[in-house]
């Protein structure tokens, strides 16, 4: 594979509710059924020439996974360097957590400065190869930036829709990024009212999360790159920070096409939601034993990635956790800071709170039994404290 090669793309969409199978060549929403879509592929022809040897040495972004990847013109594959981010090991932090290894995959040295470019590089090239003329989404903020960094590149216009509670940075980033930015007083689900209306009266493609087949693609990349970094082997425990679950979800799904392309076995990690304690609809459920999550009332964290109170994919989210003998936490948001600043001081890495969360949550785990000090573990760093300078706990 080159650069320039022409592939294949999906075969088809199937629907993550029914298993209704749909053509994969039109711009698409949701299922029949409410649901989210999942893009499927021809694994077994694609296996020859993509092991793990063959993209070893391929550029070092998420397009080294082209072939799972369901661009299919060269041409439309936007490329801002999203992706192949670093697993830094993080000692100090392991020894002061006591867990036997401790990694952090540091998702804030993508471009915008968090994982949502994973998904929007994805979603915005597939538009734009599929003939989307203008798009829009409802954000609590990096997945604003996110597309309008991308929609910059592609040259389409982009309109986001954020609560007036966004960090000023990502409020300037995007309007720096020729955003059309439109400020609620709300939440994110106000938002997604605003962006509705968009889409019936004026033609606006909608790339809300997991609303759009394509996202849950990008940050699936993940998956494979956790396996590659890791020398073809996956950590015991992952733990992350979740607001619609995309980054989880599509982990899953690139594990099961990694067992298919024979990378891996069938073993799996043990998957952890972190949520917000003020803003915690994943943790409920689980605790609750259900399989869907419902909407969370009056939902307030400072960490404006998990203030989602609603999602999409809450049952996709819940059987995977549940699938991997995995769990779910909350935190409070002085102890998502406490964690940003233990996790500076011994890595070197300014990470958001959602990053703080996801080691603040290890200690609880442990004490549920959940994950041992013989673990290895992957805390994922999902963005860049630099976003939220300004922004102060709420409890
Ligand atoms: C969006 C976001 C999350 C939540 O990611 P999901 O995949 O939607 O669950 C976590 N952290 C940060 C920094 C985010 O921007």
């Amino acid at each position: 594979m080159t650069d320039n090669d022409q592939l294949p793309g999906a075969t088809h969409l199937e629907c993550t509710g029914t298993g209704e199978i749909i053509e994969s060549e039109q711009l698409i929403g949701l299922s029949a059924a409410g649901k989210p879509l999942f893009a499927r592929y021809d694994l077994d022809a694609i296996r020859d020439g993509f092991g793990m040897k063959d993209v070893a040495h391929r550029r070092a972004d998420l397009w080294r996974y082209a072939e799972v990847l369901p661009v299919r013109d060269p041409k439309a594959r936007l490329s801002l360097g999203e992706g192949w981010t670093p697993m830094i090991d993080a000692p100090r932090t392991a020894a002061r957590l006591g867990v036997r290894k401790v990694w952090v995959k540091d998702e804030g040295q993508n471009p915008t400065g968090s994982f949502k470019a994973r998904g929007l590089c994805l979603a915005v090239s597939r538009a734009l190869e599929l003939g989307a003329e203008e798009l829009a989404l409802p954000s609590a903020g990096n997945a604003g930036s996110a597309a309008a960094a991308y929609g910059a590149a592609a040259g389409l216009p982009v309109h986001v829709v954020v609560p007036t509670d966004t960090p000023a940075p990502i409020l300037e980033e995007m309007k720096a990024l020729g955003a059309d930015v439109q400020l609620i007083e709300g939440l994110i689900s106000d938002c997604g009212k605003v962006v509705r209306k968009g889409v019936e009266e004026k033609g606006w493609f909608d790339l809300s999360t997991l609303k759009e087949p394509y996202r849950v693609e990008g940050k699936k990349t993940m998956g494979y790159e956790l396996a590659e970094q890791l020398g073809g082997r996956l950590p015991d425990a992952i733990v992350y920070p979740t607001g619609g679950g995309t980054g989880l979800i599509g982990m899953w799904k690139a594990f099961d096409e990694m067992e298919r392309l024979g990378w891996i076995g069938s073993d799996r990690p043990k998957m952890f939601t972190v949520q917000a304690a003020g803003c915690a609809p994943m943790v409920r459920a689980w605790e609750a034993g259900k399989e869907d999550a419902g909407v969370w009332e009056g939902a307030s964290t400072y960490a404006s990635g998990l203030r989602v109170p609603g999602a999409v994919g809450d049952f996709l989210i819940l059987r995977a956790i549940r699938a991997s003998g995995g769990g779910a936490v909350a935190v409070q948001d002085h102890q998502m800071a406490d964690w940003v600043a233990k996790l500076g001081v011994d890595t070197g890495i300014f990470a958001a709170p959602e990053g703080g969360a996801t080691a603040a949550a290890v200690p609880m785990l442990m004490e549920l039994g959940l994950i041992s000090p013989d673990d290895e573990v992957v805390l994922f760093n999902t963005g860049s404290g630099l976003k939220y300078v300004g922004m102060t706990p709420i409890d």
